[in-house]
């Protein structure tokens, strides 16, 4: 019952977020906000998504200071995709049962069930062994723990805030437009990046490079190359492939403020 309710619940959710920004596109068009939320878009979803949730939390590719492991999860929950523990528990168990039957998201059921579909599928998910503990690490990481606990709250409140100072505008643009960019570009790993592009290691899954999904996701797009190292923070394995991500990570190397970095 409470997961028919989660998952009619998410339907009403994510309907919402896509239909205000369509709104945005037909009732409040403007050059300079859509340009704003394409720069605000790229910038949480690459230090709180890419950088934090995937590489940080889940791959354990590098250990930040305290304060930027902060500033990295706020930046994720700006960005807007789940609580840190939820999305590390998917992903590990998306990289143990690749294109599998027990991956929680593989185009091989199909491309949109693998796009956005399986979000829906939570009361199926509850019953695969793997989803019923939480891996240790993170449920023991009280800092992640308390950004789990917020996640939903500090969404609402940031939408509310968006709304008290730019009215529907900013509230359409930089909430809705913003959010349903970072969703899907996401989503496009999971479906896209199993699907269309090349592969520079052959064999294991059907995860794929593709230079355009990599362009809009900072570097994650190099999704066959990450499946083969995936505790590796650098996903650009060949001559002619750039992460942007890594860019990021090495920087915060150079200035001290992460170790323990894996390549
Ligand atoms: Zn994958
Ligand atoms: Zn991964």
């Amino acid at each position: 019952m409470l997961s028919k309710l989660t998952t009619l619940f998410m339907i009403f959710f994510l309907g919402v977020i896509h239909i205000g920004a369509l709104a945005a596109f037909i009732y409040f068009f403007d050059v300079k906000l859509l340009l704003m939320t394409i720069l605000l878009w790229q910038f949480f979803a690459l230090i709180g998504i890419s950088v934090c949730f995937h590489r940080e939390i889940t791959h354990r590719s590098f250990k930040s200071i305290y304060p930027i492991k902060i500033f990295h999860l706020t930046c994720a929950l700006i960005a807007g995709q789940a609580g840190p523990i939820m999305w590390a528990q998917v992903h590990r168990i998306h990289h143990k049962h690749s294109d599998k039957e027990n991956d929680p998201h593989s185009p091989i059921k199909g491309f949109w069930r693998s796009h956005f579909g399986w979000i829906f599928e939570q009361g199926k998910r509850k019953q695969l062994k793997d989803f019923q503990s939480v891996p240790k690490d993170l449920a023991e990481d009280k800092t992640l723990r308390f950004f789990q606990a917020v996640h939903f709250p500090f969404f609402f409140l940031l939408f509310a805030l968006l709304f008290f100072i730019g009215g529907w505008k900013w509230l359409l643009w930089f909430g809705c437009v913003r959010v349903t960019l970072t969703l899907n570009s996401s989503w496009m790993i999971n479906s896209l990046g199993h699907v269309w592009g090349y592969q520079n290691y052959e064999g294991r899954d059907f995860s794929t490079n593709n230079k355009f999904v990599a362009l809009l996701t900072g570097g994650e797009g190099f999704h066959n190359n990450h499946h083969r190292k995936p505790n590796s923070s650098n996903m650009a394995h060949m001559k002619g492939e750039f992460d942007l991500g890594f860019q990021y990570i090495r920087l915060l190397r150079k200035l001290g403020l992460i170790t323990d970095v894996i390549e």
